[in-house]
């Protein structure tokens, strides 16, 4: 999503926290939402006539709230009636909404998905085949590949747009309520964009979600970061691909992207490393390679690498690969802030780009499930090591309390959450499986 440097900051620290990999995220994916919203409040209606549901109710009256404040953003009566009147939620996006997936799928398995040989080839043919792509790199510093990633991952080379009624998705992500704010001022934005006349109504199409076009960008991205890169005078992210792809550089480029510098290499760890160190201090290569850390491939760093502060992260713990994330990969996650989602398009691009397979292969493991996540928090916070609420979120808390009892364990302090580790935990704190 589009945002300004501050924004970005907050939720590069945010960023910490991201989940688990879970699974395909929507791209520029809304804000998980935090605990489950109030309800609005509805004014006892004076006695009607014939009953209305309660549901109905509620949606006319943040209707009308929300009409006051669209009306302040500037947006006219006449356009709030055309585009607004007769609207009503749409049940299934509320009911894709409300998913909560039982369990969380393993990085590797995730990542696995990610690289087909299917796509891989066809992303290696395309990046041979467009012309567009060198004039777009040039511009925007973004590699090829990179964009080809995030190509394929969001809408399968443009094939998977989806065909949802952008103002209407947002209507009803705003009414529900789960999180009212962000899904009202996409909302606005989506009816600024059909007030300019650059997109109508009918072309306003995307995910059930509001992510629009070839590279799913939701209403205020396109605002802020969309652009015509074919020079017909439209942004047209939906039909035109060099529109779409010089868009995704734009929003990279706006997300802090660093020309000539990488998204994070694959390394190896030294026999008794010490894995408190993971998703800890952000130093250059050097200064991991005095620990031991060398990269995986045997390559040297480029210069620009080289002097570019770098953050271990072991997605899958030590069992999986390790890499040095550097600074773009923080870059990629202004597209969908989570770790696993950045890797997924770095290592897509990079097998784009003629690489092969990594040096340490994904672990095999089996799926966490809700119950476990949430027994596992229960027992760190039991045996002395907050993690924060037991919500079955794996996130940067979780990890950091799971990092410190595996250390009071003598344990590798990966901060990874296994099947062992669950089974571990439970048997400290005294939980029956
Ligand atoms: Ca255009």
């Amino acid at each position: 999503m589009a945002m300004d440097r501050r924004v970005f900051l907050v939720l590069l620290l945010a960023g910490c926290a991201d989940t688990s990999p879970q699974g395909p995220l929507t791209a520029i994916s809304p804000p998980p939402s935090p605990a489950p919203k109030p309800q609005t409040p509805v004014a006892p209606a004076p006695t009607p006539q014939t009953p209305v549901p309660a549901g109905e109710l509620a949606f006319d009256t943040w209707m009308q709230d929300f009409r006051g404040r669209a009306l302040a953003a500037g947006l006219s009566p006449a356009l709030l009636d055309r585009e607004l009147s007769g609207v009503i939620p749409d049940p299934k996006v509320i009911s894709l909404d409300s998913r909560q997936p039982e369990f969380s799928k393993p990085v590797g398995d995730y990542i696995r998905g990610v690289i087909s040989d299917d796509r891989v080839a066809i992303g290696r043919n395309k990046r041979e085949q467009l012309p567009f792509l060198p004039p777009i790199e040039a511009q925007y510093g973004v590699p090829r590949d990179i964009l080809l990633a995030v190509w394929a991952m969001e809408s399968a080379f443009g094939q998977l747009q989806g065909n949802f009624d952008v103002v209407r998705s947002m209507v009803s992500l705003a009414a529900d309520g789960r999180r009212r704010a962000w899904a009202e001022g996409e909302l606005i934005a989506a009816l600024k964009i059909i007030d300019s006349g650059e997109v109508t109504r009918a072309q306003l199409k995307g995910s059930w979600a509001g992510a629009m076009g070839q590279t799913q960008f939701i209403p205020s991205s396109y605002r802020a970061t969309a652009v015509d890169f074919d020079g017909d005078g439209r942004r047209d992210i939906w039909g035109s691909d060099a529109d779409a792809l010089a868009s995704a550089a734009n929003l990279l480029a706006h997300g802090g992207w660093k020309r000539n510098v990488g998204w994070a290499k694959e390394v190896i760890l030294p026999p008794g490393f010490d894995y408190s160190v993971t998703e800890g201090p952000r130093e250059i290569p050097a200064w991991w390679e005095a620990r031991g850390v060398r990269r995986a491939d045997g390559l040297p760093w480029t210069a620009q690498d080289a002097a570019s502060p770098a953050m271990l992260i072991l997605p899958a713990g030590a069992a999986g690969p390790a890499f040095l994330a550097l600074p773009n990969h923080f870059a990629i996650r202004t597209y969908n802030n989570s770790t696993s989602y950045a890797l997924g398009i770095g290592l897509l691009a990079d097998r784009f780009a003629g690489g092969g397979p990594l040096v340490t292969p994904w672990p095999v493991e089996t799926p966490l499930s809700m119950s476990d996540r949430m027994a596992a928090q229960i027992a760190l916070a039991r045996v002395g090591f907050n993690p924060g609420p037991a919500d079955g979120v794996i996130g940067a808390g979780t990890r950091r309390a799971l990092r410190a009892w595996q250390q009071s364990q003598q344990l590798p302090a990966d901060g990874y959450l296994s099947n062992d580790m669950v089974a571990r935990l439970k048997a400290q704190a005294g939980i029956t499986p």
